[in-house]
């Protein structure tokens, strides 16, 4: 069932910031960030017809450019206007789109209306672009039910702690990761029976966010000099194990370097640098010496998401258990719980 007033048109907020679903060929025929964001209404009429659009451009760049700053603002931007709008579509640039996602996830809870992120991989002006169809199936899902952050992008709607850039080129360019999409769109929108849709709830913004966290891949030979670097310049590292967050401990062990880090009050969270599935340390003698060194794990959380909650749990406590226990606990979906 889709959202609807009786013959009023709902009203829908687009904030602008940029990446190649705003780009257009300027005079010379080249692509460019569109200074004027309007025209992307005028390009997409049926954005009209499906809404009462404000449009909100916020900043205009190219996403790999976007700053942890960012993400406060655009929370703050949609959050004041919350009441004034029935739905919100952000457009944003795909390559760091997923970790946009997650923070606005966190900092806007207990939502009562869609906030939708969407992109394109080809500029809204070429032949074949995939950002028209986005945008409008944006639109449409910021005036449905649903009541959460999401990403729509090609046929999925996916929830914001789950999305992940997996193409650089194919137009379903974000994956659902360890978790079934929140729904499809198709003949018709579809949502799965565990997407949260529109309620009475009173929204609540949540912007912390200590931006001085570091995510780090392990690889072979990585030096412990470099995770200790990374640890003594960081309030909190995400570290990315191998499989089921397997962390070397033979000949360039990193395990004396995570006690060390978490003695001194910076939290190591690992994660598997693997796309689908779960940290699981006990598994291996590898993973269990790290998480006797007292690494968190960040179990099915994406790399990003993990990064973006360490950011912002450390927004709201430097307590190293307080911290493990929040890392832990399910906010927005972005966890299965060990129960
Ligand atoms: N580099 C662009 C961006 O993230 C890519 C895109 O939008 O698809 O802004």
């Amino acid at each position: 069932m889709l959202f609807d007033r009786r013959g009023v048109k709902p009203k829908v907020l687009l904030v602008t910031t940029g990446g190649t679903i705003t780009m257009l060929r300027n005079e010379q025929g080249s692509l460019s960030p569109c200074e004027n964001a309007s025209a992307l209404l005028e390009k997409i009429p049926e954005l009209k017809t499906l809404a009462d659009v404000d449009i909100l451009p916020l900043v205009n760049m190219d996403s790999s450019n976007f700053t942890p700053d960012l993400w406060i603002a655009i929370a703050k931007a949609i959050f004041q206007r919350f009441k004034e709008y029935d739905g919100f579509v952000i457009a944003h640039g795909t390559d760091t789109l997923c970790y946009t996602a997650a923070a606005l996830s966190f900092m806007i809870q207990e939502l009562n209306k869609p906030v939708i992120i969407t992109g394109a991989q080809v500029p809204l002006e070429d032949i074949g672009s995939d950002g028209r169809a986005n945008l409008i199936n944006a639109f449409r899902v910021a005036i449905s039910d649903l009541a959460e952050v999401a990403v729509v992008f090609g046929s999925q709607i996916i929830r914001g702690t789950r999305a992940k850039k997996m193409s650089a080129f194919d137009m379903q360019a974000f994956v659902s990761v360890n978790d079934v999409p929140l729904g499809s769109i198709g003949l018709s929108i579809k949502f799965s029976n565990f997407a949260k849709l529109r309620t009475r709830k009173k929204p609540l913004l949540r912007a912390f966010l200590n931006k001085n966290v570091a995510l780090l891949p392990v690889y072979p030979g990585l030096k412990p000099e470099v995770f200790e670097f990374m640890a003594e310049n960081h309030d909190g590292i995400v570290l990315e194990g191998y499989g089921a967050g397997n962390i070397p401990n033979g000949e360039y062990s990193l395990v004396s370097s995570i006690s060390k880090a978490s003695a001194n009050n910076v939290p190591v969270v690992v994660c598997t640098q693997c796309v689908l599935g779960s940290t699981e340390m006990e598994l291996y003698q590898v993973g269990r010496a790290a998480l006797d060194a007292a690494a968190i794990p960040a179990m099915d959380m994406t790399p990003e998401t993990a990064m973006v909650k360490l950011m912002w749990v450390l927004g709201q406590s430097d307590d190293i258990s307080t911290i493990e226990s929040m890392m832990q606990k399910n906010f927005v979906g972005e966890i299965h719980e060990v129960v």
